[in-house]
């Protein structure tokens, strides 16, 4: 048993992007998003996963995380969507992966920073996420023209990233439409770019979205774009936190637990000390407002979260409950699960944030339905 493990279902992964790629259709291939190390997962098992599962392109935000792939040995396209630096450029252009553009300068920067083979760019339109890309179609189009023309590059593609995909059909068919127009005018100048626009809620909701391929990141983890039910959606969590007692210690009525003594018991009873905390990634907003699943039953947690521990009132008679018993924070044990979904309500954030939260500490073990993988 591990002080604390984030236990990963690989065939879980390779299951939901197989699902994404039946969603997706049949013109349309699957790019899995595994930045910020796969919302937490791993991101060079979980690339493979994918792969395995029908993705055909990886994406990350970051030249580290590129070159984290490329140094496993991962060689399929990888696709790099966040600004880079100057700094970066060097590592981003080392990793080979395909870049994307949204400014004359840094195009300008790629022609420089190119060496034997010419750098596939994608340019981003911006249809209302407000942050990257350009809003001004006319001008991207100018940007793409050069790239096109650029001995060193190759238009390879274009983007954009829909902001309301999970809430707003409407709102996101209109945003789509906006940027097919735009893609009908780049294809003219290069027939075979791909277009991409669909995220995880995208893919499942908006088919005018799909276009040539779609850019999944939540749903490739079993977890709901929308929020909800993974399970409505086909798809399975890939990952559970594990944990075990520590500790078990009678309380007396009138004593506390944890840092501040925000609880004191009412009537004696028994408390479980779970080595995990928020150095782990189990966020201290879980004082006093989660729950454990110990023996297959839920027990709720009391008291502060602190950076290496959470306690658990497991009642007066904690039958059936002892020292070195496995514990499930995030997962399920018998009949109960707890959800991403269900952490992310109780703390007013998603369920992305749940599993991108988790530290390295906690160790990755990695599994297929069970058996060593
Ligand atoms: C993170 C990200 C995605 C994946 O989004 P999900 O909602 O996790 O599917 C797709 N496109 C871009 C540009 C992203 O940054």
């Amino acid at each position: 048993m591990l002080r604390a493990s984030a236990r990963v279902n690989l065939a879980a992964i390779e299951r939901n992007c197989a699902r994404l790629r039946e969603a997706a259709g049949a013109g349309s291939s699957l790019c899995a998003v595994v930045k910020a190390n796969a919302y937490g997962h791993g991101a060079v098992p979980v690339a493979r996963a994918a792969l395995a599962g029908g993705a055909s392109r990886i994406a990350i935000a970051t030249a580290n995380e590129a070159a984290e792939l490329r140094a496993a040995g991962i060689e399929e396209p990888l696709l790099l969507m966040g600004a880079l630096t100057a700094e970066e450029l060097a590592l981003a252009l080392e990793s080979g992966a395909d870049l994307v553009a949204w400014r004359a300068s840094f195009v300008e920067a790629l022609r420089r920073g190119a060496r034997a083979r010419p750098v596939r760019v994608h340019v981003k339109l911006d249809v209302g996420m407000g942050r990257v890309g350009t809003r001004d179609a006319d001008e991207l189009l100018r940007l793409a023209e050069a790239i096109h023309a650029a001995p060193e590059l190759e238009l390879a593609g274009a983007m954009t990233h829909l902001p309301c995909a999970d809430e707003d059909p409407a709102i996101t068919r209109a945003q789509v439409a906006r940027f097919r127009a735009f893609g009908e005018r780049l294809r003219a100048l290069a027939p075979g770019l791909v277009l991409h626009a669909a995220n995880s809620a995208a893919t499942l909701a908006v088919p005018e979205s799909r276009l040539d391929m779609v850019r999944c990141g939540v749903a490739i983890y079993g977890l709901d774009p929308f929020g909800v039910d993974p399970g409505a959606h086909g798809l399975e969590p890939a990952l559970e936190l594990r944990t075990w007692v520590a500790a078990l210690k009678p309380l007396a009525a009138g004593e506390s637990v944890g840092y501040g003594s925000t609880f004191t018991a009412a009537a004696p009873t028994w408390i479980a000390t779970l080595p995990v905390g928020y150095g782990d990634g189990y966020r201290r907003a879980f004082s006093a407002n989660a729950e454990a699943l110990i023996g297959g039953r839920r027990h709720p947690l009391v008291g502060r979260v602190s950076m290496e521990y959470v306690t658990v009132d497991v009642g007066p008679a904690p039958r059936g409950i002892a020292e070195g018993d496995e514990v499930v924070l995030l997962g399920s044990q018998g009949e109960e699960r707890i959800a991403a979904e269900e952490l992310a309500r109780r703390i007013d954030t998603i369920n992305y944030e749940i599993t991108t939260a988790l530290t390295a500490r906690p160790t990755r073990a990695y599994h297929r339905d069970g058996a060593e993988a």
